[in-house]
């Protein structure tokens, strides 16, 4: 089955066409700058790549490019839209009615919609990429996979906020987490490694990318993550701040004479490794900036690291201890560096990285001490695999 996933941004559309039976990858790419003067259309692997630079008004005109360069010209990858057996939408949030993936209806797009208001930039996207999908491709199955629905199984005491109760009543405003999809898969992909089943084991997860959020899987099932409402609780990031004192909020409001949209700019947009090195949000410039003698980027780095290892005790306190921590995204595969800050000092909670392994480079990999009674592995994320699956389930078990 060659399923085509979709992952709409406000302004981007990224999208693979996976063959879910062989693994194989045929096609992938990237719309960029959606609905404005300059957008282009990037299509194809490495040297293949193409870049198209066409006027792209919205999110149908960005699908019918991707759909026209899929099926034709030198760099196609199959025939026909027939060849193009399903498609799979990422979707940051399913709020408290998705806990699993689930065909698109129009009572999915109802609900998609309605929570709209808790992930504006995200979820009015997908709507977009699916409206565009199902204009262009009529008939064709589509499946919602939702970013949120891997936390649904956590208890009050971890999703609840301690404000007022009514607010969640009334709001819903609680703990929904996000980047599910790479924490289910890389969890799910552990346990592989590790030889065991995933219900026997307890894992903490760290997605720690430009976007940072770790979890807290307990037998299977995710029991605490650090991402909340919104994407912006928890770890430090590239630009977003993580959790900090909510009284910050008001206090720079007040003395900057700044509007709450523009409070959630700065905490979205300009805060995180972005705000506290002041050079760039990308780990790489940072950190050589960082070696080349610059005691901010040296401190951001620091405190990036330092965010991750403070959730490590969280979630070893949360489960009571753990068999493995992994790390994936961006950082958490490459960036040895950081993985030695972060594992520096916990050797007497049984977690001891081996410093020449954690140098090597490579797929999935262990880089723990033989002694280390937590295991470390890097395991590269692959939330796209994970779409395509899931839709492939989901269309055969005709949920
Ligand atoms: P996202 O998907 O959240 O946008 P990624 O998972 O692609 O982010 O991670 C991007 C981050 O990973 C950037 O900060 C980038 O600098 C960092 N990164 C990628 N490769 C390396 C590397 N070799 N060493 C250090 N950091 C890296």
């Amino acid at each position: 089955m060659n399923v085509l996933v979709i992952n709409a941004g406000s302004s981007s559309l990224k999208y693979q066409l996976i063959n879910v039976e062989t693994h194989e990858v045929r096609a992938r790419g990237i719309c960029e700058k959606v609905g404005y003067e300059d957008s282009f259309h990037k299509h194809g692997f490495g040297e293949n790549e193409v870049v198209n630079h066409v006027h792209m008004a919205n999110h149908t005109e960005a699908i019918h490019q991707v759909l026209v360069c899929l099926t034709s010209g030198p760099n196609k990858a199959v025939d026909s839209l027939d060849a193009i057996d399903a498609v799979g939408h990422r979707i940051v949030q399913g709020g408290s009615y998705f806990d699993h993936s689930v065909r698109i209806n129009d009572d999915v797009i109802e609900k998609i919609s309605e929570l709209t208001e808790l992930a504006p930039l995200h979820n009015g996207a997908a709507l977009m990429g699916i409206e565009a999908c199902m204009s262009q491709m009529p008939g064709k199955p589509e499946v919602a996979v939702f970013d949120s629905a891997f936390f649904q199984t956590l208890p009050p005491t971890a999703y609840i906020y301690p404000i007022p109760y009514e607010y969640y009543e009334k709001y819903q405003i609680r703990r929904y987490g996000a980047h599910g999809t790479s924490h289910r898969y890389v969890a799910i992909q552990a346990a592989k490694f590790l030889g065991k089943p995933l219900e026997e084991l307890q894992l903490i997860t760290c997605h720690l990318g430009n976007g940072c959020s770790m979890s807290a899987i307990d037998h299977g099932v995710a029991v605490d993550t650090s991402m909340g409402l919104t994407p912006l609780d928890g770890l430090m990031m590239g630009t977003r701040c993580g959790a900090i004192d909510p009284a910050i909020v008001t206090f720079i409001e007040d003395h900057e004479d700044l509007s709450p949209q523009a409070m959630n700019d700065l905490m979205n947009k300009k805060s995180g490794l972005l705000g506290i090195s002041g050079i760039s949000n990308d780990m790489r410039s940072i950190d050589e900036a960082a070696q080349a003698g610059n005691e901010r980027a040296h401190l951001a780095c620091d405190m990036y690291a330092y965010s991750a290892k403070k959730y490590i005790g969280q979630y070893l306190a949360v489960m009571g201890g753990a068999d493995a921590i992994i790390l994936t995204a961006g950082v958490g595969e490459n960036s040895a560096s950081i993985r030695e800050k972060i594992f520096s000092g916990l050797d007497t909670l049984g977690i001891e990285l081996d410093l020449e392994l954690n140098q090597a480079r490579g797929g999935e990999r262990e880089i723990s001490t033989p002694h280390s009674q937590v295991r470390i592995l890097v395991i590269p994320t692959n939330e796209e695999y994970m779409i395509a699956h899931d839709t492939y389930d989901v269309l055969k078990a005709n949920i």
